[in-house]
């Protein structure tokens, strides 16, 4: 296999005849601060074992140079055995040692050793990302889950700054300008999972002890870090609380002492990810640590991410996937366990609001793509790998697990988990070893709910079908199962009733299993016809659920008066899905956000209203009417602001979506009036993060010049300021922006990730499609050079972000399809991605011929 992918048999091939006992690896990066540099010096010495002596294997490495290679005291030549990213080693001993000294690249892709520059104090900041390969952009390795070892680090860096990785530091010692870093070894670990993040962080500590069953007292130092010009907004505290929260619940329920000594996050700049779960030192993206106000649904959701990565420390990391196969092993209990664990161990009353709206709707959109696969994966190489972290992976898989609970029973579920930490420490795992466990513990054979759910793709639709008599009792509710595989469901029906205030309120609920294509709901015949049935109820199963044509005629009068929450937000979703389906026209779907968004309660539920009400007005509602409805639209937006009580979540939230549909001159002036001041709104903070919204409002419809634009980069001269500058010039009406904008993205690799991102959000706007038209054939023209030349993380960036997506006609359908079928032969992850693209677009051409209709 060439160049730098990694095909799973390879990987085999080298886990059959070595075992890794020991990395050694120093780092120096004290050129980092001089800009000029773009390297800095690795040396990596690993001590492995060879059961086939005399065999030829290799090492991975992308580094611009290598120096010196070294097998057994046997110098080879870097010239001959180095390619770019492996290193050939033949003539192995049972007893080897390798030392491999290489000048590796400081990245601007967020992937190996980002490097940033803070525009506010001129301070660099480093830190490591690797999943799922990348730690090879930093030392020479052999890089699979599989082939786990210690690490022992040692850090050069400048003397000013602090470093921090997997374990605790030993011994820091000063030589002139810089300071060395000596770590203790890790506990035995996977290459993608070790780290280091180095720069004048600032920190924040604390401490975390408890009593084990032993007698003994487990003692976790804490550290919590940002960068310094951060550190004003930095709320380490609510950061600690949620920690602390989470080690209490995962060390109750897991009963395996955390085993990587402290716990160290992490807040770093230009993440391209959430956050990664490297034991004992977590990396999460800045943007975490609020500039501005936010909802408490943006609190809720990074308290999920800290939780999601703290189970990783048992799922993952303490037992590890052994090939990107059974990624799902990892990311499908972490995704679940995050919102387990907040709901059971924190303040945050959402979570499973929260799963059933936002996480639930990725993993139904995902499974809908003609690229869909069942949550084991078949993971041929490393791109397979890296487009595997996907809504399959955490959220289906999670979605599955959470009826995994609910069919073994918690008990035998966490019981399941137990044991599988005792007995695969340190080691690793595949699908087998964890229904192994859970079939002990639960006494259920699994191997049909397995191949049902874990190793078949596809989302199901419930449908209600009921008869009833002239008295309006019904005499039969049948559930009707479509899809290409039939799955068994446990299910919760709810019937809702009006009750005396006019809320909708459940009257009776069952719950049964639903296996064929037509399964009978016995209980429920003799029961007066409700005014909305509601399959699924309390979310047990995962499927999109459909109405019959009574309860669809109660929703459209009374959606916002389904007084439950949740069953709110699964009625919210089952709409939505109607409308991604073509199956309920776009203006309808809006009809409804207009009627009832400004009663719902939960933050988090409208805010998915409003991202969804966008993309129905933007891709679904007919072209001919979409002026109208985005008018209705915005419309609506002003009148919740302006009804919002002062000050609130809420308050917030219409502001930003008033920013996002402003249409006409009576909305941008308000929006200009409230960024000079002259136009207020009782209670409502235009703080910097909502003045960089209403400016790209104004950007967008060409009422700022580039001048004002740059002005607010004085009040904001930081590196969020500069994201939403260039956020906002490449959104400007002019066909010189758009040209700007491609070019910096298409025609050089030197921007960075976060800048390339705010490029292309800023590129297409919904309402400049005749700007941007020109840009289809260039599009396809580039996409095999860009996934040539790239770093495959911003290639997918680009590949997924300049898709014509806003041009939706049969024109482009057409493009898509020719470039498909004359690329046969193109790289599989890159079809994969134009296909999801196409895929969408093609949804979006049948939504909007429903809108038409
Ligand atoms: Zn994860």
């Amino acid at each position: 296999m060439p160049g730098k992918n990694l095909s799973r048999e390879e990987a085999q091939q080298r886990a059959g005849i070595l075992s890794v006992e020991s990395y050694h690896v120093h780092l120096d990066v004290t050129s980092a601060v001089d800009p000029a540099a773009a390297t800095f010096r690795s040396t990596t010495t690993v001590a492995f074992r060879c059961s086939a002596p005399g065999a030829a294997t290799f090492a991975d490495l992308l580094a611009p140079a290598v120096r010196s290679v070294s097998l057994n005291g046997r110098a080879l030549d870097p010239a001959e055995v180095f390619d770019g990213a492996r290193v050939t080693l033949d003539g192995l001993a049972e007893q080897n040692l390798l030392v491999v000294e290489a000048d590796c690249a400081y990245s601007r892709t967020g992937e190996g050793m980002h490097r940033f520059v803070d525009p506010v104090d001129g301070e660099t900041y480093l830190y490591t990302h690797y999943e799922p390969a990348d730690a090879r952009r930093v030392f020479a390795d052999f890089e699979q889950p599989d082939l786990k070892a210690p690490f022992h680090f040692t850090v050069t860096a400048p003397a000013a700054w602090d470093v921090y990785s997997n374990a605790v530091h030993e011994d820091v010692t000063a030589e002139g300008t810089a300071r060395t870093w000596t770590f203790a070894p890790t506990k035995p670990i996977s290459t993608y999972l070790t780290a280091v993040v180095a720069g004048p962080y600032h920190v924040a500590r604390d401490h975390y002890s408890r009593k084990l069953a032993d007698g003994t007292t487990l003692e976790i130092p804490l550290a919590a870090t940002c960068r310094r010009s951060l550190a004003q907004y930095f709320d380490s505290d609510e950061i600690f609380t949620v920690t602390k929260q989470g080690l209490d619940f995962f060390h109750e329920e897991f009963d395996y002492p955390y085993p990587f000594g402290k716990y160290d996050q992490c807040f770093v700049p230009e993440y391209n990810i959430g956050a990664m779960e490297n034991p004992g030192c977590v990396t999460f993206r800045e943007e975490f640590v609020f500039r501005s106000k936010v909802t408490e649904a943006a609190y809720e959701g990074r308290a999920n991410v800290i939780l999601h990565e703290m189970a990783h420390m048992w799922f993952g990391d303490l037992v590890t996937m052994k090939w990107w196969d059974d990624l799902w092993l990892k990311e499908s209990f972490a995704d679940f366990m995050g919102s387990f664990s907040q709901l059971e161990a924190t303040k945050y009353r959402s979570a499973w609001i929260t799963f059933a709206n936002r996480r639930k709707a990725w993993a139904y959109r995902q499974d809908q793509f003609p690229t869909t696969h069942p949550i084991t994966a078949d993971i041929r190489d490393l791109e397979d790998a890296k487009l595997n972290f996907d809504g399959i992976t955490y959220a289906k898989g999670a979605s599955v697990l959470k009826q995994l609970v609910a069919y073994v029973g918690r008990e035998a579920f966490f019981e399941g988990a137990r044991q599988y930490f005792k007995r695969h420490a340190f080691g690793n795992t595949v699908l087998g070893d964890l229904l192994g466990v859970l079939e002990e513990t639960s006494g259920r054979d699994l191997s049909s709910w397995s191949a049902a759910w874990l190793q078949t793709a596809g989302v199901n639709s419930l449908t209600p079908q009921i008869t009833a008599d002239a008295e309006g009792r019904i005499t039969e509710l049948a559930v009707l199962q479509d899809g290409d595989v039939l799955r068994p469901h446990r299910i919760a029906i709810g019937l809702y009733e009006r009750d005396s205030v006019g809320n909708l309120q459940r009257t009776h609920r069952v719950e049964l299993d639903v296996t064929g294509a037509r399964t009978v709901v016995t209980e429920l015949a003799g029961q007066p016809r409700p005014a909305l049935v509601l399959l699924n109820d309390d979310d047990l199963t995962y499927c999109k659920i459909r109405f019959d044509d009574h309860s669809l005629e109660t929703l459209r009068a009374a959606l916002g008066d389904i007084a439950d929450p949740l069953a709110r937000a699964l009625t919210w979703s089952a709409v939505w899905n109607l409308t991604r389906d073509g199956l309920m026209p776009a203006r309808d779907y809006l009809a409804l956000v207009q009627r009832f968004a400004g009663s719902e309660s939960d933050i988090g539920v409208l805010q998915s209203l409003h991202l969804q009400a966008k993309g129905a007005l933007d891709l679904y509602a007919d072209p001919d009417s979409r002026p109208e409805a985005g008018r209705l639209l915005a419309e609506s937006a002003l009148r919740e602001l302006r009804a919002a009580a002062p000050g609130s979540d809420h308050q917030l939230a219409w502001a930003r979506f008033l920013a996002q549909t402003a249409t006409g001159t009576e909305h941008l002036r308000l929006v200009s009036g409230l960024l000079a001041g002259t136009a207020r709104i009782d209670g409502l903070a235009v703080d910097q993060e909502l003045r960089w919204s209403l400016w790209l409002t104004l950007a967008a419809a060409g009422a700022a010049s580039s001048e004002e634009l740059r002005a607010e980069l004085e009040r904001d001269n930081t590196a969020s300021g500069k994201q939403h500058l260039t956020h906002c010039l490449a959104a400007l009406p002019t066909p010189g922006a758009k040209a700007a904008a491609w070019s910096a993205v298409v025609d050089s690799g030197e921007l960075p990730n976060a800048l390339v991102e705010a490029q292309i959000a800023g590129f297409a706007q919904p309402n400049q499609r005749e700007l941007t038209a020109g840009y289809i054939a260039p599009y396809f023209e580039m996409l095999e050079d860009i996934w040539a030349q790239r770093s495959i993380e911003i290639a997918m960036r680009i590949v997924g972000g300049f898709f014509p997506r806003l041009q939706t006609t049969e024109e482009t359908l057409a493009a898509t399809d020719a470039w498909l079928a004359d690329h046969r032969q193109a790289a599989p992850a890159l079809r994969r991605l134009v296909l999801e693209c196409r895929d969408d677009l093609a949804r979006a051409l049948r939504a909007q011929a429903c809108d038409c209709g």
